[in-house]
């Protein structure tokens, strides 16, 4: 691998084995962009779970992540719409907007409104049934908190999920969608300002400007809508994700659980809480 990266031309191409964490390799240049660096590497080492940067990684003082299937395993509104017998038609939307094919905002109003008349109690069903978290995010937000960081859930789903998910995982902040409830029903539509792709990028930045300007930052999310926020935080990893935001993020995780963050973060298994 070093030599191939002598081959396109960078410079100074070191490798330390096993340093800071078992199991990573750290590779340093002393030339060339971090996007032609992330080519070589992905061609040489890959499929891998890799972060690149310009400068050394540093612990980050805010995680932002997404929520559905970066934080649970499933997109809530498929389950839900499944107990209105709709998750097919729900699904193949929701599978679309991921891949940034539709315009997030409307591809979610149009999903709710096929929600409308299901009972409120159903999404407590759903969440006991259907949602499980994923694998060590608990681990994650727990060793991050130990070491001084804020950690925000922030979604495109709902604060029903939402809420709970983060109460079991230990985020310090939620930022979630409302699903409008009358009569015990669901209205079919949302209420507040929906958050989308911009609003997980205004999250990250506020988050960030609190801390103070230069903050080191991390994101994780999978879809189209997280790629603002994957591109605003000093590290955006994309967690399983579809193509278009794995192509924009600095670091990715194709491999491994939520602790490999952990790893590339130079956090070594030693240092971790379970939560
Ligand atoms: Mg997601």
């Amino acid at each position: 691998m070093l030599a191939a990266l002598t081959q396109a031309g960078f410079a100074g191409a070191e490798a330390r084995v096993g340093h800071p964490c078992a199991g990573v390799i750290e590779v340093a240049v002393t030339s060339g962009d971090p996007a032609s660096l992330r080519e070589v590497l992905e061609t040489h080492a890959g499929p891998s779970d890799l972060l690149v940067s310009a400068h050394d990684i540093d612990l980050p003082k805010v995680f932002v992540s997404d929520m559905d299937s970066t934080m649970i395993g499933q997109e809530c509104i498929d389950e839900l719409a499944d107990f209105a017998g709709l998750k097919d038609h729900v699904s193949a939307i929701t599978e679309r907007a991921m891949r940034g094919e539709l315009d997030f905002a409307a591809a979610l109003a149009e999903r709710v409104a096929l929600l409308a008349g299901l009972g409120e109690e159903t999404i407590q069903h759903c969440l006991t049934e259907r949602i499980t978290l994923m694998s060590e995010g608990k681990t994650l937000v727990a060793t991050l908190k130990s070491l001084g960081c804020r950690t925000v859930l922030v979604t495109g789903g709902f604060h029903h999920f939402a809420d709970p998910v983060a109460q079991m995982l230990g985020f310090d902040r939620v930022v979630a969608n409302r699903l409008a409830v009358a009569g015990g029903k669901l209205s079919g539509t949302v209420t507040g300002p929906i958050v989308d792709s911009s609003v997980k990028e205004a999250v990250l930045r506020e988050e960030v400007a609190a801390w103070g300007d230069g903050a080191v930052s991390m994101a994780a999310g999978d879809g189209a809508n997280d790629i603002p926020m994957l591109q605003a935080a000093t590290y955006g990893v994309a967690y399983h994700a579809k193509p278009k935001a794995r192509a924009t993020a600095n670091g990715t995780v194709d491999r491994g659980d939520l602790t490999s963050i952990l790893l590339l973060l130079g956090i070594a298994p030693e240092k971790w809480l379970t939560g």
